[in-house]
């Protein structure tokens, strides 16, 4: 049993429902089948359950963990696509739970098409591309050169093909990369005649379709960002057509002082190994939270009080300078932030912070 509140995240669900209905609705208009990231939040069964009820019936997460909840959690028919690709050890319950993995090896679709066969199923499987980002994916060439490689595997179906962006080089898609998964595609349904699904995310790929609703020969969309946060981080900017402001980090103050750090002496790195010199500002007024690197992640976190600014985070505790503020903060006082896709997934993954949930 926890013995305090805090730290504590506050999780509006209205909010986030409006923001699935308004995201249903473009899809719908866009004919883009739209996939929820459940990542983010674990797959918290109150999150998930929410988006089931709204009409989502496709999810996808790194981690088969959360997958194989959700799969408890919602009725049968519900597709589950693991977009992390697979370790050797998960084929096996791939193939028995009926999850649709990313592959980009030849050797997994083998090694699935041997647990699928056991199983006497047939089991589909998305072919990740590289397109960018240099990160996960078969290179283009080692698709031209598959040859009659797919005829070999009769327990496996190809779904789809699928593409991620801007996560690791921030390498954003554009109108170019989308016409070659295009062209990609039918020229795959070309020479195998049969139809599979071109799968883009995350959130990056919305702007193109507000661009342009016209696009055609995409059907997918894996979304986390947009829904969550109504936010698209990859490109800056706020989603006007969304709300932001659902996830509410709150924590307690359990210091405040006036402090400087002593400039004379010899510097270091900090706890993270970091290189954290601070300019000499004289004494200021600090306050400290019981809110630490463990829990949060201090660079996404926004605070209403424009004056009370981050100084840093150790493991245990968030420093704020409060010199300039006109707020009168005092000691066993919560203060709140509005908190970022970062700062929300370690709040998840941290025991120590309590999860909230308000209609
Ligand atoms: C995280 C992730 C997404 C969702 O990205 P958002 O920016 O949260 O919308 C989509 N696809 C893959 C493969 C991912 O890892």
């Amino acid at each position: 049993m926890a013995l305090s509140t805090y730290p504590l995240l506050e999780i509006d669900l209205r909010m986030i429902e409006r923001n699935t209905e308004v995201v249903l609705q473009k899809c719908n208009s866009w004919h883009l089948h739209p996939v929820v990231v459940t990542k983010g939040f674990l797959a918290d069964a109150p999150l998930v359950s929410l988006f089931y009820q709204s009409g989502i019936k496709s999810f996808a997460d790194s981690n088969l963990d959360n997958l194989l909840k959700i799969k408890k959690l919602l009725p049968p028919g519900v597709r589950l696509i693991l977009i992390r690709l697979p370790m050797k050890e998960e084929i096996k319950e791939i193939a028995a739970e009926d999850i649709i993995p990313f592959v980009s090896h030849w050797e997994i679709v083998e090694a699935l098409n041997e647990e699928a066969k056991k199983e006497n199923k047939v089991l589909p499987l998305f072919l990740a591309l590289e397109s960018g980002d240099a990160r996960e994916g078969f290179l283009p060439e080692e698709i031209e050169e598959m040859g009659d490689k797919l005829n070999k595997f009769s327990s496996i179906k190809i779904e789809g093909i699928c593409s991620t962006l801007a996560c690791l080089s921030g390498i954003l898609p554009d109108e170019g990369i989308l016409e070659r998964l295009i062209v990609f595609k039918n020229n795959w349904e070309n020479k195998w005649g049969n139809k599979i699904s071109l799968s883009v995310g995350g959130t990056t790929f919305l702007s193109l379709w507000e661009k342009d609703e016209n696009i055609k020969g995409v059907d997918e969309i894996r979304l986390g960002e947009a829904l969550l946060f109504g936010n698209d981080i990859s490109r800056g900017r706020q989603i006007n057509w969304l709300e932001r402001g659902a996830f509410t980090l709150k924590a307690e103050i359990v210091e405040i002082k006036s402090k400087e750090p002593d400039m004379r002496r010899e510097k270091g790195f900090d706890a993270f190994g970091e290189p954290n010199f601070p300019p000499a500002t004289g004494k200021r007024k600090r306050m400290i939270l019981a809110l630490g690197k463990q829990d949060s992640d201090e660079h996404q976190l926004y605070c209403s009080d424009e004056n009370a600014k981050i100084i840093g985070a150790t493991s245990n505790y968030l420093v704020m300078d409060i010199e300039d503020s006109n707020r009168a903060y005092k000691l066993g006082e919560v203060v709140q932030f509005q908190a970022g896709y970062g700062a929300v997934l370690r709040a998840f993954l941290s025991p120590y912070v309590k999860k909230v949930y308000r209609w």
